[in-house]
């Protein structure tokens, strides 16, 4: 196989070097930030190889998870965090931190409108009968984004009447028509929440944002956030968790879902995971800067030959998403199968939508990944509806992405 990219389409990835090369650098220096704060995470808290071998069991006294907790919290600028192998995904992560936070007759506002598709049965119906946030008596109200962000004076007005408990806030735009949020517009919406009710709880969906920016939601209020380890905080190298951090007794009442009641934090063995957890957080700022600039490339790569793109390539960016308007069923086909083929594992499977657990409509996915459905491998993906948007994330390694996305180029103007 070699890869064949005629003139034309090696003109326009020449002028798009060009264009990206002040994103790039912009996204480099965060990079450097963020990994000084890791590697003094690491010294500070004395990560050794003894902290890389786990524990079977019960999982008591295990020094390499707790030290692995405490690493992420300081990274982050957290009081405490829970990152662990042990959740299952982002959504179980998300659900945890929701049913720890929450009890029956408590109300949970979502302030960045309808939440990505996975949450909607944690949310669920009264009376659904799956043991659902509102199956529990937790009551349930969202407030819909505008056209450029939060509906601050609606949230503003909802605060104050009285009765939220907790105010959810998704810093990624998933696979919604909106934008995505910048740390400085969560910093702002957490400070106007908390001058009308500083005891409301901020709670931040963090998946896919994390060390896109400087800072974290942890670092500008938010009382407590969640994520997944197969998008960026594990670093393309956990194979599978996910983590929540922030307010040392919040973080424990989510730590009590997770286990039980009473035990929380304390147990939960880590068998051969740690070095991997460790690994893979350590290389996060430097993996997510690959998947970002993959980002600016594939957005301005895709608007160089007429689609719609989103964010802007050079907008100031809060997550690793690129979406990308096809507008034709075929060609979003057409998109992920090209970026499937030029995937370092599974390049020959062809990938046709399907419906997909937690998700409303059916889903095409191309995934051609080392951990399966990781996103923070190069991985295109989109629901099967007008219009018809292809929500491209991830790379590992910038140079392998380029000629992924040269081949979805090539390909898609075929169709
Ligand atoms: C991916 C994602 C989730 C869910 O994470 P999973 O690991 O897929 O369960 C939740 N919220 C947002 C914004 C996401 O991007």
């Amino acid at each position: 196989m070699k890869f064949n990219f005629s003139d034309e389409i090696l003109n326009i990835d020449s002028k798009v070097k060009g264009m990206v090369a002040g994103a790039f650098a912009a996204a480099e220096e965060i990079k450097g930030t963020n990994q000084e704060r890791m590697l003094r995470a690491f010294v500070e808290n004395r990560v050794s190889t003894s902290h890389l071998t786990g524990t079977t069991g019960y999982g008591y006294d295990d020094i390499g998870r707790d030290t692995l907790d405490r690493v992420f919290a300081d990274v982050v600028g957290a009081e405490a965090a829970i990152f662990r192998h042990s959740f299952a995904s982002g959504t179980h992560a998300i659900s945890v931190a929701l049913f720890g936070l929450l009890r029956p007759g408590d109300t949970l506002l979502y302030a960045t409108g309808r939440p990505y598709d996975t949450l909607h049965k944690v949310i669920g119906k009264k009376g659904d009968g799956t043991g659902s946030l509102l199956d529990f008596g937790i009551l349930y109200e969202e407030i819909p984004m505008l056209a450029q962000g939060v509906d601050i004076e609606a949230i503003k007005k909802r605060c104050a009447k009285g009765g939220v408990k907790v105010v959810a806030l998704q810093r990624s735009c998933g696979y919604a028509d909106r934008v995505s949020l910048t740390i400085e517009q969560l910093g702002e919406i957490i400070t106007q929440i908390k001058s009308i009710n500083k005891d409301i709880i901020v709670f931040v969906d963090n998946c896919y944002g994390e060390f896109v920016q400087e800072r974290e939601p942890t670092m500008v209020g938010a009382d407590l956030m969640a994520g997944s380890l197969i998008k960026n905080a594990g670093g393309g190298i956990a194979s599978t968790g996910g983590y929540i951090a922030g307010r040392e007794d919040l973080v424990e009442q989510a730590a009590y879902r997770l286990t039980v009641p009473g035990i929380g934090s304390e147990i939960g063995s880590t068998g051969s995971a740690l070095r991997e957890l460790f690994l893979g957080l350590y290389f996060a700022p430097g993996v997510v800067c690959e998947a970002v600039k993959t980002a600016i490339y594939a957005g301005c790569m895709f608007s160089s030959i007429g689609m719609v793109t989103r964010p802007e390539y050079n907008a100031k960016r809060a997550d690793i998403l690129t979406s990308i308007d096809t507008e034709d069923a075929h060609k979003l086909s057409a998109l992920c199968i090209a970026i499937q083929s030029a995937s370092p594992v599974d390049s020959y499977v062809q990938p046709v939508s399907a419906p997909m657990p937690g998700y409303d409509d059916e889903v095409i996915m191309a995934a051609g990944a080392f951990t399966a459905g990781s996103s923070i491998e190069l991985s295109c993906d989109g629901p099967m509806r007008e219009p018809y948007t292809a929500f491209l994330q991830g790379g590992l390694n910038f140079a392998a992405s380029r000629l992924a996305i040269l081949n979805a180029v090539h390909k898609i103007q075929k169709v």
